[in-house]
């Protein structure tokens, strides 16, 4: 192996930045050539590239986003596509492409390897962090850190105006940021996709903590969380604004909607995030080196590893109920 490619794509994480710093350094002190491909998969298909070497990764380790750009695109998803693109790095003599993303951004990189026999590693990179077989993936902790800095001012808000505050979190279809971010910021409910709910239920909270004497309520709510609902009454509302109004209109209570939106998905990346995307980064260019193909850095909570990408794909990711169910008992 002598020389690799790597590559963001999908939706930004923070932390990809420290990533392809490590990724590059590393290869360089195992004297390797790197090269980043813009824009995900359309930076293969463009053959639109940089040479990367230690001097070019220098000053973004604190940096949000990534330098590399990341983007959609439709056209690795054909098999044309992917052929193409496999014969623009064969031309580009790249022996291995290491790829930092979600689930939509490795499973290209798996149809690569099984197409191509193209050796590749998956770093995952999510704020939704929906990837199975890895505690964290890269940019989870800065955005739940931002969350968390959102909802203790919201706090602050709630508590002075004695207010109810429906706080909208991202994460697809995935409950993992809201949960977690829901526990350390002490919310009232915590709703998410994975734990199905009634609008009663959370009407009967609310009265209960007004009992109880709470000044504020806030209901941290997940973006993917009640599709049953939204189905069955044929709402197209954000689950955020449908819990609100209806919240509003059963205990005329002041109610506001904050949706955070992107926000949530920039940012500097944590000492966490920097530390688990370096020690990821270097472990994909050791495993290529070593000779893996087709696998997944993952985190185990510990020790860094490398896991069946295939394996990890194929995997759902499970809510940890013990938090589930703690969370709750804080909330009482
Ligand atoms: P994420 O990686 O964050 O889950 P997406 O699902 O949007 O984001 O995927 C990002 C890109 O990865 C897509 O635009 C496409 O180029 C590639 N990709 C996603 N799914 C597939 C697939 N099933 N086959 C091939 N490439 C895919």
């Amino acid at each position: 192996m002598k020389k690799i490619g790597v590559l963001t794509s999908g939706g930004d994480a923070p932390g990809m930045n420290p990533a392809i710093r490590a990724v590059v350094r590393t290869a360089a002190y195992r004297n390797k050539e790197v090269i980043g491909f813009y824009n995900g998969y359309d930076g293969i298909l463009k053959n639109n590239y940089i040479e990367l070497n230690r001097r070019s990764v220098g000053d973004i380790i604190h940096r949000g986003g990534t330098f590399l750009r990341t983007a959609r695109c439709d056209e690795f998803k054909t098999k044309k596509g992917r052929k193409k693109a496999y014969k623009n790095l064969e031309q580009l003599k790249v022996d291995g492409l290491i790829v930092i993303g979600g689930n939509g951004s490795l499973t290209g990189a798996k149809l690569l390897y099984e197409e191509f026999n193209l050796p590749v590693m998956g770093i995952p990179a999510t704020i939704d962090n929906d990837l199975a077989m890895t505690e964290f993936c890269i940019g989870f902790d800065t955005a739940m850190n931002t969350v968390l800095d959102a909802l203790n001012k919201i706090r602050d808000t709630a508590t002075s105006h004695e207010r109810t505050f429906v706080v909208e979190i991202m994460g697809r279809d995935a409950g993992y940021l809201a949960l977690h971010t829901g526990m350390a910021g002490g919310a009232e409910s915590i709703l998410i996709p994975e734990i199905d709910f009634r609008l009663e239920e959370i009407i009967s909270n609310c009265k209960a903590g007004i009992k109880r004497g709470k000044l504020h309520n806030i209901i941290v709510v997940a973006e993917g969380a009640g599709k049953k609902l939204k189905d069955e009454t044929d709402d197209k509302r954000s689950i955020g604004a449908i819990i609100g109004n209806h919240i509003k209109k059963e205990l005329s209570v002041e109610t506001r909607i904050t949706i955070l939106g992107h926000l949530q998905r920039g940012g500097s990346p944590t000492a966490i995030d920097r530390i688990i995307s370096t020690r990821m980064g270097a472990k994909s260019v050791e495993l290529l080196l070593d000779g893996d193909e087709a696998k997944m850095v993952s985190f185990d909570g510990k020790k860094i590893l490398g896991v069946n990408l295939d394996e990890a794909l194929s995997k759902e990711k499970n809510i940890d109920m013990d938090i589930y169910n703690l969370a709750r008992i804080m909330s009482l």
